[in-house]
């Protein structure tokens, strides 16, 4: 009989255990709720932060990254990302106007490496939130376009429809282009406003559905592309409909719902949920459980205050024989009744703390009553919160528990 994997959390952690899980055989249950970290992200996958490549090092980990096999079986299977672009890395233009190296990247992002020394047009529409002018002056001031002597200009572009266009969601307004009629009319307004550019630089605009830019690509005359979105925009969205198709295809079973408690019984695992809409509380067996529940930005760990005025520190959300850990230090079961002070820890904290594991993800203080639970992605103490990070940790931890 297969072994059954539960796991909790839907990021690309979470997405990665269970691919890998399913790969090797086992029964695979995906519980998640709310959008965590994955589903607001920009469309850039790093491995380590990439701010900090002083010396060199974190290309080359970059590169390691690059020829993980796996890795790239999983992000051909999500088919909404592309592996690095030109060597060693891609390089992509972020909605604040920096262009920076990435790992790999939602497709739909312009991959700017092929596009050295030509001439870049950004899309100038009346977007609230897009400044077209002084986007296109902080790229072509970027280092790399000095370098290469790559140039960006503003070109004025009709495709707004109605004036509330101007200021609806972001995810709104890509979702119009999923409209086969508007993406085709997106692409013929690019090709009339400038037909001399070596390329177009628009907004994450193209589409929350991951094969809507192939389809604008298809009739542009010159590579298109976005820049990063900004927090809950179209390349979370593009991430969440790529991974529930993946979920489909693999044959995963996914429950909507909130872990309470996730203990040992016998030799297995028993999952409590919260109660749903209709007032049943719910409950899962599994052989194994990868906890991928993601760190304080998603609330998978949360900072509480019980009593006015006394903090009590970081916890998990929900009951788990685990330890949450910061810079190393155990800081308990169930929070102290100060906690650590973000005054001496720094806002960084918020980024560090996490679930006491060893490098396999299995959560130290392990016993035989702890068997067959792991953790993986921003859950992790003390891990560089990185997609690829998160994504390495989970196929890593969704192999072992299928194994037994
Ligand atoms: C603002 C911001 C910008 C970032 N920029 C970049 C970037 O440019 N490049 C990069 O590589 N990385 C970036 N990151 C980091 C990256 O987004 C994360 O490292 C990654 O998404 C973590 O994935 P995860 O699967 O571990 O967690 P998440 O994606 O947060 O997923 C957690 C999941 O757990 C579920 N969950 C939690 N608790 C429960 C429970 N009790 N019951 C059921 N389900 C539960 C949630 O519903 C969710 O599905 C950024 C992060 C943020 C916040």
């Amino acid at each position: 009989m297969s072994r059954r994997v539960v796991v909790v959390g839907a990021g690309i952690a979470g997405s990665a255990a269970a691919f890998a899980a399913a790969r090797a055989g086992a029964e695979v249950v995906v519980v998640h709720d709310r959008a965590g970290a994955s589903a607001l992200c920009s469309g850039a996958l790093d491995l380590e932060a990439w701010d900090t490549d002083a010396s060199g090092e974190v290309a080359a980990r970059a590169q390691r990254a690059l020829t993980d096999a796996e890795l790239a079986a999983f992000l051909t299977a999500l088919g909404a990302h592309r592996l690095g672009g030109t060597a060693p890395n891609g390089v992509i233009a972020t909605a604040s106007g920096v262009v920076r190296p990435a790992c790999a990247a939602d497709r739909a992002l312009l991959d700017l490496a092929p596009l050295a020394g030509r001439r870049v047009a950004v899309a100038d529409i009346e977007r609230d939130d897009w400044d077209a002018s002084l986007l296109a002056k902080a790229f072509g001031a970027s280092a790399w376009a000095e370098h290469t002597g790559t140039t960006f200009t503003p070109v004025f572009v009709r495709l707004l429809r109605t004036g509330y266009e101007r200021r609806i969601a972001p995810y709104d307004f890509a979702e119009l282009h999923d409209d086969p009629a508007r993406g085709a009319a997106l692409a013929d307004a690019l090709n009339a406003a400038a037909p001399d550019v070596d390329a177009w630089l628009v907004g994450p605009w193209l589409g929350i559905q991951p094969d809507t830019v192939a389809a604008i690509r298809a009739r542009a005359r010159v590579p298109l592309g976005e820049t990063t979105s900004l927090l809950a925009g179209a390349a979370g969205a593009r991430f969440e409909r790529a991974r529930d198709r993946l979920f489909t295809e693999l044959g995963v079973e996914v429950r909507r719902g909130r872990v309470g408690r996730v203990a040992a019984r016998d030799a297995s695992w028993a999952l409590e949920l919260a109660p749903d809409s209709d007032g049943a509380p719910g409950e899962l067996a599994a052989s194994a459980v990868v906890l991928a529940t993601g760190g304080v930005g998603a609330g998978g760990i949360v900072f509480t205050w019980r009593l006015p005025g006394v903090v009590r520190g970081f916890e998990l959300p929900f009951a788990a024989p685990v330890t949450l850990a910061l810079d190393g230090e155990s800081l308990g079961g169930g929070g102290s009744l100060y906690g650590p002070s973000l005054e001496t820890k720094g806002l960084g904290a918020l980024e560090r703390v996490g679930i006491a594991c060893d490098a396999l993800g299995r959560p130290v203080g392990k016993n035989a009553a702890q068997m067959g639970l792991f953790v993986a992605g921003d859950a992790v103490a003390g891990r560089p919160r990185t997609m690829l990070g998160a994504a390495l940790a989970g196929l890593a931890s969704g192999n072992v528990a299928a194994g037994g």
